[in-house]
């Protein structure tokens, strides 16, 4: 039975010691050890061969983006870059590893001691210390059929899928983080946010926590405030959204609190974390690094990068996104409920394009959070999916400013490009929607309505201007919103005067 302890009385009694451990798989194009492509979603087992497969006297070469991409990591996580290192091999057996053990760096990791300023909600700002981020290889994927929850328990029989063994993964893991109280359900959705922005940035990984390209553990503990004791920990696994890591967090500390109230003492084993009811389970105990026999992998020569390497790859290092952020903030006068809708929309990059590419900021994200987000919404896909480039939007603008089209028209431009029918002025040519502000047929347009309405007529011609706008409209109509509505506009005027 577990009991659970109300978040308030927690934080008034216990002090939480927090520690996060995040997986991200690189997007290389092959894989860690062996030149099998890496792309996610293909037919199981495709993407194989003997080295990844485990097949005895098949070698391993280490993949040198890979390297890189740790490197780029470490550097932008403040770390040292080790000069020399070993890869390891992590001995156990599970179904989805073939070779039974994995490759990976243990005491000799290639990026230590690094940091990262994580910037809550309110500007306060907590450093994570980092402890390590190593290089090591994904496993496999199990599918357990038969069964109601997918588990292994209660299923018929279970499929393997080997495409992902052998993936290249980078493993941060952070110092205990001390000192958070009742915040550290925020600070730990936090340090993730800002983790995946921070890879994101660099271009080495899609970090989608939804496709599991990047996954958090949660270690966890207790200590009775101002005990100065550490208590037992709990690693709760694979957490899968940046959501569920604040309520794995929270709902940690509250089952702890209640197993020690109530006279009892953590377990320290590893928990899973159940997406619909936002609580935790046990798993197994927990393995320690005895257990897994890890001794030097003695297929791969040792990882030494150059002092030089190591400096060439720290100039490719991009603007950090936090400072880039409160640039484009800055420059476009907007307010941070602005900035975070625009970066939740997943349109910053891409107004920041847009405006790369010559159009106004304002109208820029007028384009993307209002007309191309519900095109978006109307597809059932992301903003950055849509078949319409920032350069292409940059385009529409600039020939609504030069008055070749008015708005009307220009939707129906983006429909043609996202529709594939080209670029912006071959839609314009194609679809034959140019403006028309050519007096001649808007004369003809506008008398033919001068003379369906001519009681408005009369009305302006005796100077109640504001009556014009039934003209307008009617012209509009007429030209199939293809009339410049401010020349329109003049023209009733010079006709009715
Ligand atoms: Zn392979």
């Amino acid at each position: 039975m577990t009991t659970l302890v109300d978040y308030p009385d927690v934080v008034a009694r216990y002090e939480p010691t927090l520690g996060l451990e995040v997986h991200v798989e690189l997007s290389t194009n092959t894989k860690m050890f062996c030149g099998c492509p890496t792309e996610f979603g293909a037919e199981p087992n495709t993407q194989v061969c003997p080295t990844c497969l485990g097949l005895p006297g098949s070698l391993p070469v280490v993949n040198r983006t890979a390297v890189e991409s740790a490197i780029r990591i470490g550097l932008a996580l403040n770390c040292s870059i080790a000069p020399w290192g070993r890869f390891a091999r992590k001995n156990y057996f599970y179904p989805d590893m073939p070779k039974n053990f994995q490759t990976s760096q243990y005491d000799e990791p290639i990026c230590v001691d690094g940091y990262m300023d994580v910037v809550l909600d309110d500007g306060a700002v907590v450093r994570v210390e980092i402890e390590r981020a190593h290089m090591e290889e994904d496993t496999g994927k199990s599918l357990h059929v038969g069964g109601a929850t997918g588990r292994i328990h209660g299923a018929d029989y279970s499929l393997l899928d080997y495409n992902r063994a052998g993936v290249p993964l980078i493993e941060i893991v952070t110092r205990m983080i001390p000192d958070t109280g009742g915040r550290a359900p925020e600070v730990a959705r936090a340090y993730v946010t800002q983790l995946r922005d921070l890879i994101k940035s660099l271009g080495v990984s899609d970090v989608r926590m939804d496709q599991g390209s990047m996954r958090c553990d949660v270690n966890l503990s207790l200590s009775p405030v101002g005990s100065g004791v550490l208590g037992t920990r709990s690693e709760t696994k694979n957490v899968n959204s940046l959501r569920s890591v604040e309520r794995a967090v929270r709902y940690e500390m509250s089952r702890q609190a209640g197993v020690l109230d109530g006279g009892g003492s953590v377990v320290q084993e590893t928990r899973h974390f159940e997406e619909q009811s936002g609580t935790t389970r046990a798993g197994r105990i927990k393995e320690t690094s005895e257990d897994y026999r890890y001794f030097p992998e003695p297929d791969l020569v040792p990882i030494a990068p150059s002092a030089e390497w190591v400096e060439e790859l720290r100039a490719t290092l991009p603007e950090k996104p936090w400072e880039r952020r409160a640039r484009i903030q800055e420059s476009w006068g907007i307010s941070d409920e602005e900035l975070r809708d625009l970066v939740n929309a997943g349109a910053l990059d891409l107004i920041e394009a847009t405006v790369a590419a010559g159009a106004p900021a304002g109208e820029a994200r007028s384009w993307w959070v209002a007309y191309l987000a519900q095109q978006a919404n109307t597809q059932g896909v992301e903003l950055d999916r849509l078949a319409i480039t920032p350069a292409q939007v940059a385009r529409v603008i600039e020939l609504v400013a030069a008055g070749e089209l008015n708005n009307k028209l220009a939707r129906q431009v983006v429909d043609g490009v996202l529709a594939g029918e080209g670029e912006p002025d071959e839609v314009v040519e194609k679809r034959g929607l140019a403006v028309v502000s050519d007096d001649g047929p808007l004369i003809a347009a506008v008398d033919e309505a001068l003379a369906a309405q001519p009681d408005v007529a009369e009305k302006i011609r005796s100077g109640k201007v504001q009556a014009a706008g039934a003209i307008v409209g009617a012209v509009m109509k007429a030209t199939r919103g293809q009339a410049d509505a401010k020349r329109v506009r003049e023209l009733i005027v010079e006709r009715c005067s």
